[in-house]
């Protein structure tokens, strides 16, 4: 028989989450305070996280287990399936085996639910009563409404104006599940009104957003931030992916040759890879891993491993990154969910290190891939994880001309059903590829804060 969905049951879900800071081959360097320049403790993040997300962003443990609370709810989705891409293998002629982790199957059609419903949690056991945070696409808003709602929090979202405006179904979905939507830049807050300020027109950005959300959470003692990416325990709850991954491919007796995803923050790419990149280190495999991005907003391939600042405004700490610089402003590209100018500091340490390698590809070569995808497989994907699906289809093309079987392992880390205008477009031959041009990088790159001394 043909095997095409590889299923783990709900008892054999994984029970731990895997925290890869231990084994970086580089250390991981300090997150710095913007004033003074010394690396922060506990209690500078104490006003915007609770005690048990600050103990995991530092936590030096391997395994950190899944609270009961927290599996409960993931059982309501997960564990999702492994799927063998027969029909694409098909398509593309190609000896490849490919693979794909489905993370669209969630209720908010994503991956991060997985970290949203942990914070919340988390945020829950320590009193916290309303969680602000800001949202691109809309993906991380709807999975923190969801996450808030099963918990009893409420929810305060900015959304990047540009995509409040050309997504506004993500919005219904967001105050469907009982949150409170406001497009950013807003007159509501400092930060937004000094945006509003220079530019009445601008049309937002992730970076905007996330200084509006701060801060809200900074001056109200009830109130708790939420970041959907970049930050350590972010990626840890998402290695769920990775570890129910791992399993399936035991049970398909298959194993990947290369795994491929789509980098916005990186915590989609980082649940996957992570466990893979331990089996990698543990067992001396010689396992590839692929970060693809927009040439739109190419922070790991136009970008520097630098201190910057993780909004635009430069209320958070700093933190080593790849960047392209806060200031960075990205053209509307229909990826919203990677249009953000760093990437997280695990997954910059090991692009540095060498272990995964970035690539960049623009809008028109993705939606051609997600098109063949949607015809070949069913799935309509999100702009954003068609990215992997450009590069793990590349790759099987590779195989065809060189005639070697690999393994392929791509996250579909969502679908794109609240993304069928930018299907409209493409379909309508109008979409446009745009590279961020090289003098825009080094502009943005001249306003990076100083640092005094690397510790
Ligand atoms: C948010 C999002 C991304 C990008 O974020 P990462 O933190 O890099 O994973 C990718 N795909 C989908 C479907 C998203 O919602």
């Amino acid at each position: 028989m043909e095997e095409v969905k590889i299923l783990l049951g709900e008892r054999d879900m994984p029970r731990t989450w895997y925290n890869i800071i231990p084994d970086l081959p580089l250390p991981l360097p300090p997150v710095l305070h913007p004033a003074t320049g010394k690396p922060i403790g506990p209690d500078d993040l104490a006003p915007l996280f609770p005690m048990a997300l600050i103990a995991q962003e530092v936590s030096g443990e391997r395994h950190v287990e899944i609270p009961e609370d927290v599996r409960r709810v993931y059982r309501m989705w997960r564990p999702t399936p492994l799927v063998r891409a027969r029909n694409l293998e098909r398509a593309l002629q190609t000896p490849a085996h490919i693979y794909f982790k489905n993370e669209s199957v969630s209720p908010a059609g994503s991956h991060k639910p997985n970290t949203a419903v942990a914070q919340a949690y988390y945020n829950k056991v320590e009193g916290v009563r309303r969680l602000t945070t800001e949202t691109g696409a809309g993906q991380w808003g709807s999975a923190l409404a969801l996450a808030c709602r099963l918990f009893g929090l409420e929810c305060k979202v900015y959304m990047v104006k540009i995509s409040y405006q050309q997504k506004p179904y993500r919005r219904s979905l967001m105050q469907t599940w009982g949150a409170e939507v406001t497009p950013s830049p807003s007159s509501e807050t400092n930060a937004g009104r000094q945006v509003l300020a220079r530019d009445p027109d601008s049309l937002g950005s992730l970076g905007i957003a996330i200084s509006e959300a701060v801060e809200v959470a900074a001056q109200n003692p009830d109130t708790k931030y939420s970041l959907g990416s970049v930050l350590n325990h972010v990626l840890l709850h998402q290695t769920i992916i990775g570890e129910e991954a791992l399993a399936q491919m035991a049970l398909a007796d298959d194993y990947p040759d290369v795994v491929i995803g789509c980098v916005g923050g990186g915590s989609n790419f980082a649940g996957l890879a992570f466990p893979f990149i331990r089996e990698r280190m543990t067992r001396g495999l010689d396992t590839r891993f692929v970060a693809v991005e927009p040439t739109a907003c190419p922070s790991m391939t136009k970008g520097v491993w630098a201190y910057d600042f993780g909004d635009t405004v430069g209320l958070t700490p700093l933190i080593k990154m790849f960047t392209l610089g806060h200031t960075f402003v990205p053209v509307g590209i229909h990826a919203g969910g990677l249009r953000y100018h760093g990437v997280a500091p695990a997954l910059s340490v090991l692009v540095q290190g060498g272990i995964v390698q970035p690539v960049a590809y623009p809008q028109t070569a993705v939606f051609e891939a997600a098109v063949l995808f949607a015809r070949s497989e069913g799935i309509v994907p999100a702009p954003e994880s068609a990215h992997a699906i450009r590069a793990a289809v590349d790759e099987a093309i590779r195989c065809r001309e060189e005639g070697v079987r690999r393994t392929i392992l791509f996250n579909l880390s969502g679908h794109g059903h609240f993304d069928m205008a930018a299907y409209d477009e493409y379909l309508a031959g109008r979409l446009q590829d745009y590279a961020y041009p090289e003098e825009k990088v080094r502009e943005a790159l001249h306003v990076l804060p100083q640092v005094p001394q690397e510790p």
